[in-house]
């Protein structure tokens, strides 16, 4: 691709002509406790933690993703996505709602085997969670026509059969607690968004694989890896 031909990537607002446009993709690990000990953790309420996948990992409203180089363990993770409109430092979870614009479906999709190896060597996660694709998202659904969700059904199936379900009322971290922490560790600007984290469920696709998720409320999103 020619330099010059590079866009930004924008995300479609249900109801709108207007596009968000995306600055930082930020991502809460481990966010529900059933994940966290499917995952091999504890279930200790132990503070929320953060990880970038770039930019252009955004594939946005689905479609076909091309199976990804260097693993043999795809994992799917349904996400709730906050979209900040108004950026800051040392967010009070109290007025954290004020940053949000809207919210999205995303899957945080993951190299499994490249991101365990890197734990277990205490190397960076990024070749697990960054590579073409890997951010498959939704149109945001604004806040002024959704208001905040704090709870709904999470769910994703792989070829019609439920692999997770989940309530969003059974986050660890709030959307405002992940928000505020997030805000200590880096200003945020408009334009950012953060994946909130996945239930428990997750496992394998393979190429070949139809992948649904959706939020009550929010929206859905749908892939085939091929
Ligand atoms: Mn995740």
């Amino acid at each position: 691709m020619n330099i010059f031909d590079i866009e930004q990537k924008k995300l479609p607002i249900n109801g709108s002509k207007m596009k968000f446009p995306v600055n930082r993709v930020f991502c809460v690990g481990r966010n529900y406790a059933a994940h966290v000990i499917e995952m091999g953790g504890d279930a200790v309420r132990e503070s929320p933690f953060y990880f970038i996948k770039s930019t252009d990992t955004l594939f946005i409203n689905g479609g076909e993703v091309n199976y990804p180089s260097k693993t043999e363990n795809l994992h799917h993770e349904i996400e709730l996505v906050v979209a900040i409109h108004k950026g800051g430092r040392d967010i009070q979870p109290e007025n954290a709602l004020e940053h949000i614009f809207g919210y999205a479906v995303g899957i945080d999709l993951t190299r499994r085997d490249l991101q365990s190896e890197a734990k277990k060597l205490g190397r960076p996660w990024d070749t697990g969670k960054t590579f073409g694709q890997a951010a498959p998202i939704s149109a945001i659904q604004p806040v002024e026509s959704i208001g905040h969700p704090v709870a709904g059904n999470i769910q994703l199936m792989v070829n019609n059969s439920i692999r997770q379900d989940g309530d969003l009322s059974e986050m660890i971290w709030s959307v405002p607690e992940s928000i505020a922490k997030l805000s200590t560790f880096f200003e945020l600007t408009a334009g950012d968004i953060l994946f909130t984290g996945t239930p428990s469920g997750v496992g394998k696709i393979v190429k070949g694989d139809n992948v649904k998720g959706k939020i009550d409320g929010i929206g859905h999103i749908e892939i085939n890896i091929i």
